[in-house]
């Protein structure tokens, strides 16, 4: 095993596959391009010194026309190997970028369901998105600029001496020193720093996310952002960090190396001025002259040189994030599919002492639950918000894995069943049953792909979906989300009941959640339950305890435990929380027909 930490762009790289080559090849080409690019410096170095040499007579300097030439051809060259190295490394940028993005979305097909409730889609596409993106401009163009930069210098060195050292060291000596500059705001404690601010940044973009998520209670209740404190918090946070980072960490450094970034001529002034009567009077001063006429002109290139390295240095760091985001999609929890796939022997579920706990919780979400619904029985979850119903029934097709003891369907672990045959076995309609942007008729086939036309029609007919229907413009074929044909909660629900009814399962898994139907939907959706459930083995998790009346079983689960469990006749009589919540339920029912009769 390799224990050494691998360097964050080699990580990236290994993303490009067959392409990684063409980076080292782009590489190599922005490295030579920029010799070439140095060449025409040295050209001018000539053609000063051939002119200086035949002043005053110009016409006697026959060379200055070649040189031109040579420089011109050096030039272009540069420049066509420099696009043909930004070609080879934009294909393996491309080339990374897609298979960051195929092989994230291909690791999370592979993840519980449950993974998609706390990590939304939108999400974990933004992530990918985010860091594809900047791995493309990194691999693109700033490794590029850092290795053509890294020569720059090189050769800076050895102009230095193939000149005139002392006047080559002046403009040298400006570009280290901004170089330390530089790396001065980046190293050391100020790196903690620099971190602590990008967390910070990081914190309010996310409290920003939120906040806007939050705008329409923020309207109902007539609050005002000062209500977000946890908003408000991290605009403080990152408002006083950054002008601490600013202050006290960037000012100086920043001013010294914009100052000698710019001003590389500080020093070669006055070492010209230095050796000017010397060179005069030992009579090189046509050389001494072209020698100065080339620092000149090199110095400038030195400001677009290190500006480049300031934008590649940033691109590194952004390689560490992106590297960060590609990391927590790619190690999101895969389901194992079993070596040794068994079939179910029969549709009854069975939970064998069954504990969960979710990732990142302390308390278990479910402790020691057992319970069986034996083959066209009718189980219902009951009890207090919390209490672990959704859980329990999110265990049945694999959202989770159960931390301990088994979750079975006909007699097989669900573990150990294959996944398709699992989803075959098992309809789910849960709270957040979502409609995809699609007509009715493929948000229904979704679940039965092969399924025809009439029978995608008669299992609307079951979900009790005729008037929703016969409202919409293009019956079947209307695109749902388009405009005007935004479906109600209610109606949703009912065409998300007959994507289940469509899929013919032997076991349904459902959440009765009428919550947000209003009465009219709600006998509809009633009905569409019945037609749903029945000759099924069904585990429902009730809200309203009129639905469990008929139940074959009651489950009652308290704090993740069983407290109690039977029918709803025997657990009335025993006097335990089922019959306390009945006489609630009833209460509260009374209260409600005798309100609503005193208002008549
Ligand atoms: P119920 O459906 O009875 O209201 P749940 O099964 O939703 O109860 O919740 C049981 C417990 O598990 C609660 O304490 C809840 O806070 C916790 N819980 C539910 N979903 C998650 C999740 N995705 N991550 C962490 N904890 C969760």
């Amino acid at each position: 095993m390799k224990q050494e930490k691998k360097n964050d762009v080699a990580v990236l790289l290994e993303y490009a596959g067959s392409r990684r080559g063409l980076t080292f090849l782009g590489l190599a080409l922005s490295a030579v391009s920029m010799l070439l690019s140095m060449a025409p410096y040295i050209c001018i170095w000539l053609a000063a010194r051939d002119l200086i040499e035949a002043a005053p007579e110009w016409t006697q300097a026959q060379n200055v026309s070649k040189y031109g030439w040579i420089a011109f051809a050096f030039a272009v060259s540069g420049i066509i190997l420099y696009f043909a190295g930004l070609m080879c490394t934009h294909l393996a940028a491309f080339r990374t970028a897609s298979n960051i993005r195929k092989q994230g979305v291909a690791h999370v097909m592979k993840a519980p369901l449950g993974f998609f409730d706390s990590n939304a889609s939108g999400l974990i596409r933004g992530r990918l998105d985010a860091a594809a993106a900047d791995t493309e401009t990194l691999l693109a163009h700033n490794l590029a600029d850092i290795v053509g930069t890294i020569v720059l210098f090189l050769s800076m060195l050895v102009m230095m001496f193939l000149f005139d050292w002392r006047m080559g060291a002046a403009c040298l000596l400006a570009a280290v020193i901004s170089v330390i500059a530089m790396f001065s705001m980046m190293g050391g404690k100020n790196a903690k720093l620099m971190a602590e601010y990008q967390a910070a940044q990081d914190r309010m973009t996310k409290a920003g996310t939120e906040y806007v998520r939050g705008i329409p209670v923020v309207k109902i209740f007539q609050q005002t952002v000062y209500s977000f404190k946890a908003f408000q918090e991290a605009i403080e946070d990152y408002s006083s960090k950054a002008e601490h980072y600013q202050a006290d960490v960037c000012r100086v450094p920043q001013s010294v190396n914009l100052t000698f970034t710019e001003g590389a001529f500080v020093f070669l002034v006055p070492v010209a001025l230095f050796l000017a009567p010397d060179a005069l009077a030992n009579g090189s001063f046509a050389g001494f002259v072209a020698d100065f006429v080339f620092y000149a002109v090199f110095s400038a290139i030195i400001s677009t040189a290190l500006a480049k390295i300031m934008f590649a240095s940033s691109g590194m760091m952004l390689a560490s994030t992106a590297l960060g985001r590609i990391n927590q999609v790619m190690e999101a929890p895969t389901l194992e599919a079993p070596s040794h796939p068994q079939s179910p022997r029969s549709n009854k579920v069975e939970f064998k002492d069954v504990s969960f706990t979710y990732n990142g919780s302390e308390s278990p979400a479910l402790s020691h639950v057992s319970f069986t619904a034996e083959p066209g029985q009718t189980v219902a979850l009951v009890g207090p918000s919390g209490g672990g119903k959704t859980t329990a029934a999110s265990l049945i097709p694999r959202f989770w894995d159960a931390t301990s003891g088994a979750v079975e369907v006909g007699g097989v672990n669900v573990a150990q069943i294959d996944p398709h045959v699992l989803m075959d076995q098992v309809a789910f309609v849960f709270q957040n049953n979502r409609l995809f942007k699609a007509s009715i008729l493929e948000n229904v086939r979704a679940s039965r792909p092969e399924a025809t036309r009439e029978q995608v029609m008669a299992a609307l007919m079951a979900a009790q979906c005729k008037d929703i229907l016969d409202k919409l413009p293009d019956g079947l074929d209307t695109q749902i989300g388009t405009e005007g044909t935004y479906l109600s909660g209610g109606e949703q629900q009912r065409i998300a009941l007959a994507r289940a009814i469509l899929k013919d399962a032997p076991i349904v898994v459902l959440d009765e959640a009428t919550a947000f139907a209003d009465p009219e939907n709600e006998v509809l959706i009633q009905k569409a339950f019945a037609t749903l459930t029945k000759g099924r083995t069904v585990i429902m998790i009730a809200h309203r305890l009129s639905t469990v009346v008929g139940a074959d079983k009651i489950i009652i689960l308290e704090e993740g435990h069983i407290v109690e469990q039977g029918t709803h006749a025997e657990l009335t009589a025993s006097g335990g929380l089922y019959a306390r919540m009945w006489t609630d339920y009833n209460k509260a029912v009374q209260w409600k027909i005798t309100s609503e009769k005193e208002a008549e």
